[in-house]
């Protein structure tokens, strides 16, 4: 926990300069899960003068910081008290075509809007990035895809602050693959914003494909309930039948489709999510996590690995 003398003198020392931020916040509403407690600070840079400026005293101060994106691929600790929120703000949540079929994005905007209002300007290749929630900064963490795309594949250019000071990387020079980059492994690194690259498209076609990603969406994942999306990456094996093996397969194998832990539930409808079924806390779910964990290694001898991180201490 940061004593009460450390929160009063980063307070200060936020207050005599330019950069936002909030005290006392509920992250259970900035998750996707619903699930988190209260943060003591949470510094909301609007540009990266402010963000620079927040660093600085964060520095000086010798204070621990997490970043914040849209929080749909967290399991937020349910005591957040021991470390700083950084949560992009401002300019960051705006996008624009800097050439044609060129968009550069802020990392604070939503994904699904930004790349269905992209596509529906008339480019195609990121159809598929209108379905995915939460915010492109964590979806260049993360190299989030689905339907068989991937965010970076249609990436030119990353920009983020390392050490200090602002790089720019093509993908050529990121570490990247399945759901990772090297900035997830890494945590060096604060990604500000990142240039897409898209071809002209037909208009009926994009909307035709539009539509197929939200359909596929809606009828293979719970509809409307807080969840933080898929919890374990599929492992990299495939079945007798030749056929890739999927995490919710073995999940659903070895018996725990619908299991409970106090408010979270093994999704009934895609077991490789967990879902609040209103009062949740985040040690439920870390409950059915390594039950999960300890059941499929048990029972078939595959060791799954996890999508969802932890966001602060959970236990
Ligand atoms: C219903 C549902 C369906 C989903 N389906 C998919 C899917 O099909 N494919 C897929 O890939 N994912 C999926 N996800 C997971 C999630 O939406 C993605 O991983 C998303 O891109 C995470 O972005 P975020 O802004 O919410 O990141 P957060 O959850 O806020 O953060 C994730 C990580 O990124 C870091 N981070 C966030 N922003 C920055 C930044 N600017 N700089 C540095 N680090 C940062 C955080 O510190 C954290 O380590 C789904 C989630 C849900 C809830």
């Amino acid at each position: 926990m940061i004593n009460d003398k450390l929160i009063q003198e980063t307070i200060s020392q936020l207050e005599k300069g330019q950069v936002p931020f909030r005290r006392d916040v509920k992250l259970s509403v900035l998750s996707s899960f619903k699930i988190g407690g209260i943060a003591p600070i949470v510094v909301e840079p609007e540009n990266d003068n402010q963000l620079f400026e927040g660093l600085e005293i964060f520095k000086k101060l010798d204070l621990e910081y997490k970043i914040l994106g849209g929080g749909s691929n967290l399991l937020i600790s349910d005591h957040p008290d021991d470390f700083i929120v950084l949560r992009l703000s401002g300019e960051y949540k705006n996008y624009e075509m800097v050439s044609e079929g060129e968009f550069e994005i802020g990392a604070a905007t939503n994904t699904t809007p930004t790349f269905r209002q992209i596509s529906q300007k008339g480019y195609t290749g990121a159809e598929f990035l209108s379905t995915i929630p939460g915010w492109t900064g964590g979806a260049v963490i993360q190299n989030a895809g689905c339907y068989g795309g991937e965010l970076l594949d249609l990436t030119k250019r990353v920009d983020f602050i390392r050490n200090g000071n602002i790089h720019s990387k093509t993908p050529s020079e990121i570490e990247y693959g399945y759901r990772f980059t090297e900035f997830l492994r890494d945590k060096d690194s604060i990604i500000l914003r990142l240039v897409v690259n898209l071809k002209p498209g037909n208009f009926d076609e994009i909307e035709a494909s539009l539509k197929d990603k939200r359909d596929r969406r809606n009828s293979s994942q719970p509809e409307n309930k807080k969840s933080a999306g898929s919890i374990f990456k599929n492992p990299n094996l495939k079945g007798e039948d030749g056929q890739q093996i999927k995490s919710w397969q073995l999940i659903d194998q070895v018996g725990l489709r619908g299991e409970i832990r106090g408010g979270a539930q093994i999704s009934p409808e895609h077991c490789n999510f967990i879902v609040n079924l209103g009062d949740a806390k985040a040690v439920d779910v870390y409950d059915l996590i390594q039950l999960v964990l300890e059941k499929v290694e048990k029972q078939t001898g595959i060791v799954l690995e996890r999508e969802v991180e932890d966001f602060g201490k959970v236990p």
